[in-house]
């Protein structure tokens, strides 16, 4: 069998990504449907027998299955098909017309994750097209509202409570991964291992009420932005999981012995890191990263007190966005903030998903590893990795399928991939685009057949 014509079927999946990209998923209200039909007309035209589901009118979740010879489980590679809204007057090249400017397909999608429905779906073409024989099913889902979702969401929640059969498999493949970093002037591939968990709340203080002409010393509103002061200043405590010591291990073998090396080998050690945090990495671009790697972290993204002038209030409340490394539960996550807030701190928690992890010592990690280092003899590295935020990964792990973040992209010098998820002017560049879908689909055949 002869391999796929690549220039041929890089010009197809921009074909797709466009298309999909002038569909208007926002989400709200989302409108998957849309994504979801255009991808079963191209699958049904090509033999194969996809399913349209709608969680709810309009809410299409799309599942198609390559069968194979049933002697190994299946593969299943998701990604969802809503975006975040755009604000069109802030891009330079419109968000909804899939527009090609500067070697990259432009609109809201191209890299959240747009690019990645059409790698999978380009994948699942070129499987049968190409009459690859495999000894595991390889299953394709592009699902509904990830954006907002939620436990009760309408698209891979939904799928996992309604439709488990169709997503059961041995691992995932999605979102967040397989895309480079500049990493001490050399590129470096991460794989997501493990995502931190979420926990949404309110943290509530009160005080005496009084009139505003007569301060005193026990005010809602002060004793709230003293304990936010404390998180700003001194933090949660760190902590070193199992899955950032993996990557610190593998990051500073890859950087050598340059100072960059030396800082994240010195990470591993607690009086180290925040000497480092302080200092070393106070104004670099890796702190946030870095620092959410090695702490449970609680934002405050809003705060609310007060009704009138000159009266002090009973209540004052923030709003906090808590996210938690493997190994805690919201209970210990809780305990730890009050160990820091104070015990007249309450909590009211909005919102919460555990934090996930899976080994990179297996041999689909190596395949994908040994896969990105060939595509690219550049690569420093391939490292595991920990993502600060949450994806549907988390609806598929008590379903028993354990989900890698690999998405391969290949980023031109100077652009970052999660720099434009949910930002303006995103864009996915046509040549990366292309060679991340050689490398998933060597992925995918070396492992399915
Ligand atoms: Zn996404």
């Amino acid at each position: 069998m002869s391999s796929p014509n690549w220039p041929a079927v890089t010009a197809e999946v921009v074909r797709h990504l466009q298309a999909l990209l002038r569909l208007d998923t926002t989400n709200p209200p989302g409108n998957e449907t849309l994504a979801a039909e255009y991808l079963a007309g191209v699958l049904r035209a090509e033999g194969l027998d996809p399913l349209v589901l709608e969680s709810a009118p309009g809410r299409g979740n799309l599942v198609v299955r390559l069968a194979g010879s049933g002697q190994a489980p299946p593969l299943l590679l998701f990604s969802h098909t809503d975006v975040v809204p755009a604000e069109a007057s802030a891009w330079a090249h419109p968000p909804f017309a899939g527009e090609v400017h500067d070697g990259c397909v432009w609109g809201r999608g191209a890299a959240d994750m747009k690019d990645t429905v059409a790698e999978q779906l380009m994948v699942m073409l070129l499987l049968k097209r190409q009459g690859v024989a495999l000894k595991r099913d390889v299953i394709f889902a592009a699902t509904a509202d990830e954006e907002i979702g939620g436990p009760a969401g309408y698209g891979v929640a939904w799928l996992a409570r309604h439709h488990a059969d169709l997503l059961r498999a041995e691992f995932a493949l999605s979102e967040v991964g397989g895309y480079n970093m500049d990493f001490a002037g050399r590129p470096v591939y991460l794989i997501q291992v493990a995502e931190k968990g979420t926990c949404w709340l309110k943290a509530r203080v009160r005080g005496r009420p009084g009139h505003g002409s007569m301060p005193h010393q026990d005010n809602a509103v002060v004793h709230l932005a003293r304990g936010l002061r404390r998180l700003a200043v001194e933090g949660l405590p760190y902590h070193l999981t199992n899955p950032a010591a993996g990557f610190l291990e593998a990051a500073s073998r890859a950087a050598g012995a340059s100072p960059m090396g030396r800082l994240l080998h010195s990470l591993k050690s607690p009086v180290e890191a925040e000497r480092a945090f302080q200092v070393e990495l106070k104004d670099n671009d890796l702190q946030p990263f870095l620092y959410a790697l090695l702490h449970n972290t609680a934002t405050p993204t809003g705060l609310a007190a007060g009704y009138k002038t000159n009266v002090i209030p009973a209540v004052a409340e923030a709003t906090l966005d808590g996210r938690i490394l493997p190994g805690f539960t919201t209970d210990s996550f809780l305990a730890e903030l009050r160990g820091l807030l104070g015990a007249q701190f309450e909590f009211e928690v909005a919102l919460e998903a555990p934090p996930l992890q899976i080994t990179h010592d297996t041999p689909l990690f190596k395949l994908m590893a040994d896969s990105l280092r060939a595509h690219d003899p550049q690569a420093a590295a391939v490292l595991p990795y920990m993502m600060s935020a949450a994806t549907d990964a988390k609806y598929l792990a008590p379903l028993g399928v354990p989900t890698y973040g690999f998405a391969p992209m290949k980023l031109p010098p100077g652009m970052k991939l999660m720099e434009m998820f949910h930002a303006h002017d995103e864009r996915a560049p046509i040549e990366g685009l292309g060679w991340g879908l050689q490398v998933l689909y060597d992925v995918v055949t070396r492992y399915c057949s």
